[in-house]
């Protein structure tokens, strides 16, 4: 929407009708005045004589008429009548005037002084009134010098006293005056409502335009917009959706194919809350009976109670991709996992001694083929647990962990790759003899499998980009929350890639890592498991001297987390990690 010009912002301070008023009164004060002298010949002749102020009965006629005007001009409302009526009483007053100084025959009377205050006065009626009396003035001057053949001195007075004014008066009131005014006004709205409509236009083609489906309801659904694409996503005519309740058009159905109530429909929502929702868990029922899948943005249109704008898109085809692509990955990864976990099986028996003997040339080449096949499996592994948590395949089973005991069991199954590598790896809680007795016991209501897999995730990367030092496991926490953290000294993180570790393959690439083989899947599956758990990863780094991760979960009171292993097993048993499942 570009900026509105500036003329359509006026600065009138006082309105048109004062002015008319105002022009109205003067010729009302006027008229009388003319009135009273014209009857102070009946109660003071000799004063009228004295002074000259004769009054021909025309004059009387016109200067009655002018006071009927003017006050008539302060009873009517509308705009124009006020003008016109204002207009004829500063028309009959001027006229009223004009008779008594052309009967005088002379300039030289107490009624020029008058008709110069009218003349002061004619800029109020804008050019049209300008040149009119200018014209009077005109056709008296050749009066004047042809019929009555007056001096220079006179024109000169005559310059003074009738031509001058009307400029003055026009100078005054170029800008001021209420006509002026209210054309520039009429003018700005002119400019304005143009404006308006061109955005309007604009609006409509943009709206029109956008390939996704647009919606917009009042604060009681009832539709009062609907763009071509939404009336096409829908099935429905641009007619027939119109001024309905939305719910007739927009049929939404959730995952288990349920008719959203109205705490979980999201434009309930967003009317109600005023808040956007973005959400993919819809489906639409078009006009023609077919479900698509839908991705769906509500946003408040404004205050509280205005309304909201759906802005929809079909993504059926996008989620029969995505979940094609998933199956394949999951099958692929499924069917490739068996045989590379029997190479790696094969491979472990040829180096084990005890199995079979080889020379040590033969030992290095089947040491590298080992981890190359580990590494394979790890991450066959890895993505068959994403495709599971992107389409929802995820299990979940929560059950009660001591998190200190469970974290220590994790710890332990890394102590050898760890020591292999020069790097000295710790568990914070056994460091002092008699912290074991301090720490206190935190237990959490999580998966412990999820839970196993992102610390060996974290303890595992702390290892691998540590070329020398220390990784640190600690457990801290609240009253309401436990923190597990795995602390290394290693290549650290650039400040740049902090944000994007957690996402899909992403790998920081440097001269540090490229060494380092990895997948870049780790930490997104890592987030993926803690959000499942309802927790929250995060990391601290600084570059070159080493990284801190971060896992927050609930904490569980003794007393529940003793509740829970009561209700769940008939022999309480506090969750110990399986060191067979964990990773090397
Ligand atoms: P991978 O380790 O298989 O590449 P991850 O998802 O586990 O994948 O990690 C993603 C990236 O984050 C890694 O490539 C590495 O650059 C960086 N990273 C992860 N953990 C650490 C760490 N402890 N120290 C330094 N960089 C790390």
């Amino acid at each position: 929407m570009h900026k509105l010009k500036d003329t359509a912002i006026l600065p009138i301070t006082t309105s048109a009708p004062f002015w008319y008023k105002r022009v109205a009164d003067a010729t009302l004060v006027i008229s009388l005045a003319i009135l009273a002298v014209w009857g102070s010949r009946f109660f003071a002749p000799s004063l009228a004589q004295s002074l000259l102020l004769e009054v021909p009965p025309y004059s009387v006629v016109l200067a009655t008429l002018g006071v009927v005007a003017s006050i008539l001009t302060h009873f009517v409302q509308h705009n124009w009548f006020m003008k016109i009526l204002s207009a004829l009483s500063y028309l009959l007053a001027l006229a009223t005037l004009g008779i008594i100084i052309f009967d005088a025959g002379t300039i030289q009377t107490p009624y020029t002084g008058l008709w110069l205050i009218m003349s002061l006065l004619v800029g109020i009626f804008g050019f049209a009134g300008v040149g009119f009396l200018l014209l009077v003035d005109t056709a008296y001057a050749v009066y004047l010098i042809l019929y009555l053949q007056v001096n220079e001195e006179t024109l000169v007075l005559f310059g003074l006293l009738f031509v001058l004014p009307v400029v003055i008066s026009y100078l005054i009131w170029r800008h001021n005056s209420p006509h002026e005014a209210e054309r520039e006004k009429e003018q700005a709205y002119s400019a304005l409502a143009k404006e308006l409509s061109q955005v309007t236009n604009k609006s409509e083609i943009v709206i029109n335009a956008i390939g996704d489906g647009v919606i917009a309801v009042d604060s009681k659904g009832i539709i009062q917009l609907a763009n071509p694409a939404a009336l096409q996503i829908t099935g429905w005519g641009k007619q027939d959706a119109l001024e309905l309740d939305y719910r007739s058009v927009f049929k939404l159905t959730d995952k288990n194919d349920k008719v959203p109530d109205e705490t979980a429909d999201p434009v309930q929502t967003v009317l109600r809350n005023n808040t956007p929702v973005k959400t993919k868990d819809f489906s639409l029922t078009t006009n023609a009976g077919k479900k698509i899948n839908l991705s769906l943005l509500v946003s408040p249109a404004g205050q509280i109670g205005t309304g909201a704008i759906i802005v929809f898109r079909n993504i059926s085809d996008e989620v029969s991709e995505n979940t094609q692509k998933a199956e394949f990955i999951s099958t692929a990864s499924h069917e490739m996992r068996t045989p590379v976990a029997a190479i790696e099986g094969y491979l472990g028996l040829a180096l084990n001694p005890s199995t079979a003997t080889i020379d040590d040339k033969a030992k290095i080449f089947l040491t590298k083929a080992h981890e190359s096949a580990q590494h394979l499996g790890r991450l066959f592994q890895d993505l068959l647990d994403i495709t599971k948590a992107e389409d929802g395949r995820m299990t979940n089973n929560p059950s009660i962990i001591d998190v200190v005991n469970f974290s220590r069991d994790i710890t332990t199954t890394f102590l050898q790759t760890a020591k292999t590598k020069d790097v000295v790896l710790i568990f914070q809680p056994d460091t002092n003899p008699t912290s074991a007795n301090l720490t206190p016991i935190y237990y959490a209501n999580v998966d412990p499998d999820h839970f196993r897999e992102v610390l060996s995730n974290l303890i595992e990367n702390g290892i691998k980009y540590t070329k020398q030092g220390d990784v640190v496991v600690d457990v801290t926490g609240d009253d309401t929350h436990v923190v597990v953290s795995v602390k290394d000294t290693g290549i650290g993180i650039p400040a740049e890639d902090v944000s994007h570790l957690f996402q899909k393959f992403y790998r920081v690439d440097n001269s540090d890592t490229r060494e380092i083989g990895g997948t870049g899947l780790g930490l997104y599956l890592s987030r993926r498991l803690v959000e499942t758990m309802a927790g929250r990863i995060w990391v601290e780094s600084e570059y070159g001297k080493g990284s801190t991760f971060f896992i927050q979960l609930e904490r569980i009171a003794a007393d529940e987390a003793l509740r829970h292993m009561e209700e769940s097993a008939p022999t309480p048993i506090i969750a110990h990690s399986n060191p067979n499942n964990a990773k090397p």
